[in-house]
């Protein structure tokens, strides 16, 4: 009765605290802005399977994904036993056993990921401390909290599989549990009602101490990345697309919905975040999910060249700053020296947010599906359009893109100069439409939307006529824009200028597309590729889009176009990060290699969703590098690492940084720097 009437006191004040964690948990998300993410259950639920249950992302590192699967599924293997434990506390005597031989498979896999958890554990305190991996390394207060965890585990397993000796040993025992009658045969062998006791209530305390520590530690991702993962829009938005601003429709007082900011009519106090409650309560979660595992900092290019971002970092603050003003929040404090302060500045500085590439390497890595880009953007956003704190490059883009229509210093009409330029070469007769005479698209079968650096860089211009010529070549009845083209605001967007993007590109774009009935573009700017093909759907424009790399392969499978096979030159392929990781054309540009080549390509160490940035997106490309070592540099020496003597890349913004790298190396005469239109182009037959 007295055991009955202590374990009850214990149990409820355990779960009464816990509940006052995560109801503060709650009011703390509830200062972020609201966003609907309850769309697509079925996928969501898929989802948290896959991500969350069976930790797929976690295996992207197979030693370190071992090794958590193993302590992961061990817990959920020990939750029975957990409960098990916690209904003994109030009924003497009480098992599962009950359910008959099926109690055998729970226990023996009790036992059986015990002993694994064990194992594991002292493996990964070694980990913590002797032969730590470079991205594990973290400050102090972090590993201790690491380590307390770690032996908070073990505790649990030892005195769950003591309990159970002394079960075996007392003569209580069900089940088979070969680990546990291990040591009550060989290590603790004394039948003790006391020691059993010792067991069992050290046991509970340790586990309801262990749920009441989770909402302030790290180790909260335990249960945030499941809800995490479910919220996240992974396969449910395109991927890594950049959120439209939206405010509130109030038009409908007792409904009021979502809407895109209207940035000519609606007046808003606030554009982008300056602080926690400027982002959505998602971003919040993100700051909460976070495990330190450091891989997402692992990956990335700017913090791996010596640049003081850091996106583990950046989420940490997002969490310690909703830690320090959340609660004041919470009890409506009107006045405190942490109000004063806001995330922007004080816990993340301008130069962090603009030394990211938008890669988004660091999306792909995490594993328990956090989304550093968007909280990156949203702080962006602020810097650009309500303080106008940015580097002096972002001040000059930022002209040329009102002055000039595009991030260069160069006028719209010079877009027609390659035009002039493929037609005095190729006569008039060509395939290349204007879409000034042709009135519309209807009879065209693709319209080539060039670029400002296809337009524009006299390197790329070589590329833009390749692929030209290639369309020439299969007969493809191609229209272009020329000086009616525009930057697909894909800069501007990226360094935060939603505003410019919004109206000065997007919308005007689109009006263009209307206005020629154009329903199909193919580019060879993934930046613009992505931007045509993902985000502009935001905005009610949807066509098909085809980057050049998957339009050279249809043309090749189609027979309209062939190659000579054969070509004896050492290739090696860069990914550019937003026609790869951000949408997954990784095999086309492959192929159009493999075609031509003879050897075939060597692989950079680093390639497809692993591919290392050039360093040149998010507006990064019109950026002075002046920290650490040059993001271009480190590709480079890892794309001559291969001994290849042609880079193949296919995008204007990696071209440019990897000639420049080329360069910089000094190996201009032995190495090229080349365009998959190119070297087709160059391999094609008469
Ligand atoms: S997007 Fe790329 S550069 Fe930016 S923080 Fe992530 S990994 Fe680093
Ligand atoms: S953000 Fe994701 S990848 Fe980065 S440290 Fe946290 S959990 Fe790991």
């Amino acid at each position: 009765m007295i055991k009955t009437f202590l374990f009850a006191l214990l149990f409820l004040s355990a779960i009464g605290f816990f509940t006052y964690s995560i109801l503060n948990f709650l009011k703390y998300l509830k200062i972020g802005k609201r966003e609907n993410r309850l769309n697509n259950i079925g996928q969501r639920i898929i989802n948290t399977l896959q991500i969350a249950i069976f930790q797929s992302k976690l295996f992207r590192q197979k030693f370190a994904g071992f090794l958590h699967i193993i302590i992961f599924w061990g817990f959920l293997a020990l939750l029975i036993v957990v409960i098990e434990g916690f209904i003994e506390g109030f009924v003497h005597g009480f098992s599962f056993s009950f359910i008959g031989k099926f109690y055998s498979v729970i226990t023996f896999t009790q036992d059986f990921f015990g002993l694994l958890v064990l194992v594991t554990v002292i493996f990964s305190l070694f980990r913590r401390y002797i032969g730590t991996p470079k991205r594990l390394q973290v400050e102090r207060a972090a590993k201790l909290d690491a380590t307390v965890i770690l032996i908070m585990i073990s505790l649990v397993m030892i005195t769950m599989l003591g309990a159970n000796a002394e079960r075996i040993l007392l003569g209580n025992s069900a089940g088979l549990r070969p680990v546990s009658q291990f040591i009550a045969d060989n290590i603790i062998t004394t039948p003790s009602n006391t020691l059993y006791e010792f067991f069992f209530w050290a046991h509970n305390i340790i586990v309801l101490g262990f749920l009441n520590y989770l909402p302030y530690s790290k180790h909260f991702h335990v249960l945030s990345s499941v809800i995490n993962t479910f919220f996240s829009n992974y396969k449910i938005d395109r991927k890594n697309v950049i959120k439209p601003i939206m405010i509130e429709d109030k038009t409908d007082e007792l409904n009021p919905k979502e809407r895109l900011i209207d940035f000519m009519n609606d007046e808003v106090p606030q554009l982008g975040a300056r602080d926690i409650e400027d982002l959505t309560w998602k971003n919040i979660l993100d700051g909460y999910t976070c495990t330190e595992c450091g891989r997402c900092t692992e990956v990335c290019p700017a913090n791996s060249t010596g640049k003081l971002l850091n996106p583990k970092n950046i989420v940490k603050q997002v969490r310690k700053r909703t830690m320090d003003k959340g609660p004041l929040v919470v009890k409506k404090v009107e006045s405190d020296p942490i109000l004063e302060k806001a995330l922007v500045h004080d816990y993340i500085s301008q130069e962090e947010l603009w030394a990211c590439t938008t890669c988004a390497a660091c999306v792909e890595e995490c594993p328990v599906m956090i989304d550093h880009l968007s909280t990156i953007i949203e702080l962006r956003r602020n810097l650009n359009m309500m303080e106008s704190a940015f580097p002096n490059e972002v001040a000059t883009v930022q002209r040329n893109l009102e002055n000039n229509e595009s991030p260069w210093a160069f006028p719209a009409d010079m877009r027609n100069d390659w035009i002039e330029e493929f037609i005095s070469e190729n006569g008039s007769e060509t395939n290349l439409k204007k879409l000034s005479n042709e009135g519309s698209a209807d009879n065209l079968d693709v319209v080539f939307w060039v670029g400002c650096a296809g337009a524009f860089d006299n390197r790329y211009k070589n590329v833009t006529k390749s692929f030209a010529g290639i369309l020439n070549k299969a007969g493809i009845k191609f229209g272009v824009l020329g000086s009616e083209e525009r930057c697909t605001g894909d800069t501007a967007r990226r360094l935060g200028n939603e505003f410019a993007a919004v109206e000065q590109f997007i919308k005007p774009n689109i009006e263009t597309f209307k206005h020629y009935k154009i329903k199909k573009i193919v580019t060879m700017c993934p930046h613009c590729f992505h931007s045509l093909k993902n985000e502009y759907t935001q905005f009610g424009a949807e066509f098909e889009v085809k980057h050049h790399t998957e339009y050279i392969g249809e043309l090749i499978s189609s027979g309209k176009i062939s190659t000579h096979k054969g070509n004896k030159s050492k290739f090696t392929y860069h990914d550019s990060c937003y026609l790869g990781r951000y949408n997954e054309v990784y095999d086309a540009p492959r192929k159009a290699i493999n075609n031509i080549s003879e050897n075939g390509i060597t692989e950079m160490k680093r390639s497809k969703s692993k591919g290392f940035c050039c360093g040149a997106g998010g507006g990064r490309m019109f950026m002075e590098e002046t920290e650490g070592k040059r993001v271009n540099i480190e590709r480079t020496e890892e794309a001559l690492s291969t001994g290849a003597d042609v880079i193949a890349s296919a995008c204007p913004f990696c071209m440019t940084m990897l000639t420049d790298g080329v360069k910089a190396k000094e190996k201009t005469e032995e190495v090229k720097v080349k365009d998959i239109a190119e070297i087709i182009w160059e391999n094609i037959k008469e």
